[in-house]
């Protein structure tokens, strides 16, 4: 995130640590604490919670870190992922218009990909697990399931994440824009 604590971009393991031991750049925990890299270190891992290990010790892998320098978010044409269409549609079920949690909501290609629909941002939307299993294989008119908006490019606040079935961590939640 940026100063400003806006989501910014999700980034790897090893750029993370580099920005911080570069003192580029703090960690966040989940209690909203901030550590520098030499106090992070000092924190011993908790059980089942990821690490990296050096030679002397283990690091915990920090989920959040808040950038010193200045990052805007990076709007120019997002790549599509999944976590980016739920934040654009605000997880919110584009059909039935219900919030739900990450875990618990699928994309779907308005146009169905069978029928020659592509994945881009105006042709998948963020959806239920019921609402897109009752749509199935057909559009929208042919449900008759109407989208609560059309599907766009978004150019605000979406996470620039690489992989369409990025981890999405729950500390990341209280973060993003609603
Ligand atoms: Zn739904």
């Amino acid at each position: 995130m940026n100063k400003n604590y806006i989501p910014c971009y999700v980034t790897n393991i090893r750029h993370a640590f580099s920005l911080l031991f570069r003192e580029s750049a703090y960690v966040l925990d989940e209690d909203n604490f901030t550590y520098d890299i030499w106090e992070w270190i000092e924190l011993e891992p908790s059980d089942g919670e990821d690490y990296i290990s050096t030679v002397s010790r283990r690091i915990r892998i920090p989920k959040i870190i808040i950038a010193e320098t200045d990052v805007g978010p990076r709007f120019n044409r997002p790549k599509i992922s999944r976590l980016g269409v739920f934040m654009r549609d605000a997880f919110r079920c584009q059909y039935c218009g219900q919030k739900f949690s990450y875990k618990n909501l699928t994309i779907d290609h308005v146009v169905p990909r069978s029928r020659g629909g592509k994945t881009e941002w105006s042709n998948v939307v963020t959806a239920c697990m019921s609402c897109n299993i009752k749509k199935g294989d057909r559009t929208p008119e042919e449900a008759g399931m109407l989208l609560l908006k059309e599907p766009r490019i978004p150019f605000v606040n979406v996470l620039n994440a690489r992989d369409i079935d990025l981890i999405f961590y729950s500390e990341w939640e209280p973060f993003i824009p609603r």
